[in-house]
C-alpha cells in the first residue's frame, strides 16, 4: 500500500510525461517529494513544472532506477523492459489512483465507475446526480468528478475536505496498476472483449476490472450488470452488498431495477423517467448512475430533476448535423467493436447507415460485426491501419476503402440519400491519424459542416 509515512522522505520516479504523470508529480512536489519524470519518447518542448520536478525524456536513465519508488503511467505495458527490470531492481510500483488516494483525508466517500462502455457518460451522470445533492443539504459537501474522465485524480487530491465524494472513472489500466485500491460505491458497467494486446488476453482484462470490487467490504455497494456473465462471476466473489441491474428479461443475477419500456422501476419502490439519450445502453447508464445514487441517500426527486436535464455528451452517438435529409453523427468515442454495436443497434433496422470504421486496430476480430452490418448499414467505409484486417475479418463483406477519414466523409456525403445516416463509429483507437478521438471526432465534425456550409452556399447563389 503506498503510505505516506513510508514514502514522504524518499525519491519518486513518474514513468510518462502524460497527462496523469504530470499531475501526480505535481501532487508529490506539493508535499515536498522530489520526483523525477522519466519519458521514453523524444519531446521537443518540455513545459515547465513546480521546483522539486526534475524532467528526463528520450530514454529512461540510471537516474529513475535511483528513485526509491514509481509511478507507472497506466497505458504503459505492465510487460514493458523498464518495468521488468524494476521488479528485479524490487523497486515499488505504485498506481497513480492509489498515491492520489493516500493524500485525502479519510472521511471521503469515493465512488469509483469502471466497465469496457459507458463509463464516462454514467460518471458524469453521477457527478450531477451527487453534486445536486450536495447543493441541498446541509452542511455543504464538495463533490469532485475525476479520472478518466479527463481530471486526474491527483489534481484534485490536495483539495479534497473530509465529507467530500469523490466520483472517480477508473480505466482497466488504472485498476491493474492498483492492489488496495477500495471503493466505498462501485460500479461494473459491463465487459467485452478491448485493450486485449495491451492486458495479454480476456482472463487478464476481466482480472484488471475484477479490482474494482477485490477489496470492498461488507459494508461497501457494488452496482454491477446482472446479465454480464463477467460481471456476474465477480458479483458472486464480492464480499460487498451487490445491486444488480438489467435491461434483459434473462439476466444471471437477481436485479435491484428493470425498465418496463417507459420508467425505471426500482425495487424499493421508486419509479424514475430516464435522460433523454439515445439507445438502450444509456438505460442501463442511467440505472447503475441511479443505483449508486440511492444506496448514497440521494432522494429520487434529484435523481429525476438531474436525470430530465442531462443532455448527449459530445463524441457519444452524438447528432450533430441535419442535411438534405440525411443525418450526420459522431460516435468517435466508440474505440472497440462492442460499442460499435451498440451505437449501430441505437438506430431502427433500416439499412441505412453509411458507417466509417477504422483506425488502431486494439486486437479482436471484426468478424463479430458482420449480423449488425447486415441489418444496420448501406456501406461500409474503411480508414486507418486497420482497413486491411477489417477487410480480411468481414469474409467479402463489401467495404468501400477510403484510408483518410477526408476520403469517407467526401464518399458518404457524395452518395447518402434522403432517410439515410451517416455514423462515425470506428470500433478502433484514432492515434493512427489523431490525437485523440475527442480530436477524431472534432475532424469529423469540422469536415461534414465545411461540406454543408460549401453546399448550402452554392446553392442559394444559384
Ligand atoms: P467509456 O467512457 O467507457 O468509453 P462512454 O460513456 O464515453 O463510455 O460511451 C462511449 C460509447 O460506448 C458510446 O458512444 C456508446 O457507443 C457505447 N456505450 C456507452 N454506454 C454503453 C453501455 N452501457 N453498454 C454498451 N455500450 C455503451
Amino acid at each position: 500500500m503506498f503510505k505516506l509515512a513510508v514514502w514522504q522522505h524518499k525519491k519518486a520516479g513518474v514513468l510518462g510525461l502524460g497527462k496523469s504523470g504530470r499531475a501526480v508529480a505535481e501532487l508529490l512536489a506539493a508535499h515536498h517529494i522530489p520526483v523525477l519524470i522519466s519519458e521514453d519518447a523524444p519531446v521537443a518542448h518540455v513545459k515547465t513544472f513546480s521546483p522539486g520536478i526534475e524532467v528526463e525524456t528520450g530514454g529512461h536513465s540510471e537516474k529513475l532506477f535511483a528513485c526509491d519508488f514509481w509511478i507507472k503511467s497506466p497505458g504503459m505495458s505492465p510487460h514493458s523492459p523498464v518495468l521488468l527490470e524494476a521488479r528485479k531492481r524490487q523497486i515499488p510500483v505504485f498506481s497513480e489512483l492509489e498515491v492520489a488516494i493516500a493524500f485525502m483525508p479519510k472521511k471521503v466517500r469515493v465512488f469509483a465507475v469502471t466497465g469496457t462502455n459507458g463509463k464516462t457518460t454514467t460518471t458524469a451522470l453521477l457527478g450531477e446526480i451527487l453534486k445536486a445533492d450536495a447543493a441541498e443539504k446541509l452542511p455543504k459537501r464538495n463533490v469532485f468528478v475525476c479520472g478518466n474522465i479527463g481530471n486526474p485524480i491527483s489534481h484534485i487530491a490536495d483539495k479534497v475536505q473530509p465529507g467530500d465524494d469523490i466520483v472517480v472513472e477508473v480505466s482497466s489500466y488504472q485498476l491493474e496498476d492498483s492492489t488496495y485500491f477500495r471503493p466505498h460505491v462501485a460500479c461494473l458497467l459491463n465487459i467485452t472483449p478491448d485493450h486485449l494486446e495491451h492486458h495479454g488476453g480476456m482472463r487478464n482484462y476481466i482480472k484488471a476490472k475484477g479490482k474494482i470490487c477485490k477489496n470492498q467490504r461488507s459494508n461497501d455497494i457494488f452496482v454491477v450488470n446482472g446479465a454480464d456473465v463477467s460481471c456476474a462471476e465477480l458479483a458472486e466473489k464480492a464480499k460487498s452488498r451487490v445491486l444488480a441491474f438489467s435491461t434483459y428479461p434473462k439476466h444471471l443475477l437477481k436485479t435491484n431495477v428493470f425498465f418496463d419500456g417507459d420508467e425505471l422501476i426500482f425495487s424499493e419502490g421508486q419509479q424514475l423517467r430516464p435522460p433523454q439519450l439515445k439507445g438502450m445502453h444509456n438505460i442501463e447508464n442511467a440505472m447503475a448512475a441511479a443505483l449508486m445514487a440511492l444506496s448514497a441517500g440521494v432522494m429520487s426527486d434529484t435523481i429525476q430533476r438531474v436525470f430530465d436535464n442531462f443532455k448527449a455528451m459530445e463524441h457519444r452517438i452524438e447528432q450533430f448535423a441535419y442535411h438534405r435529409g440525411v443525418v450526420y453523427v459522431n460516435d468517435s468515442k466508440a474505440t472497440n467493436l462492442d460499442s460499435t454495436i451498440t451505437a449501430l443497434k441505437s438506430f431502427d433496422k433500416c439499412n441505412n447507415i453509411w458507417l466509417i470504421l477504422g483506425g488502431r486496430d486494439k486486437g479482436a476480430s471484426y468478424e463479430i460485426l458482420l449480423p449488425y452490418l447486415k441489418d444496420y448499414c448501406k456501406r461500409v467505409l474503411t480508414i486507418g491501419e486497420a482497413m486491411d484486417k477489417i477487410e480480411r475479418e468481414l469474409n467479402g463483406y463489401p467495404v468501400v476503402r477510403c484510408e483518410t477519414l477526408e476520403n469517407a466523409v467526401d464518399a458518404a456525403m457524395k452518395n447518402a440519400q434522403k432517410g439515410d445516416i451517416v455514423l462515425l463509429s470506428p470500433a478502433c483507437a484514432s492515434f493512427d491519424q489523431f490525437k485523440s478521438f475527442e480530436d477524431r471526432g472534432r475532424v469529423f465534425k469540422r469536415l461534414v459542416d465545411a461540406r454543408i456550409f460549401k453546399d448550402r452556399t452554392s446553392s442559394s447563389k444559384k
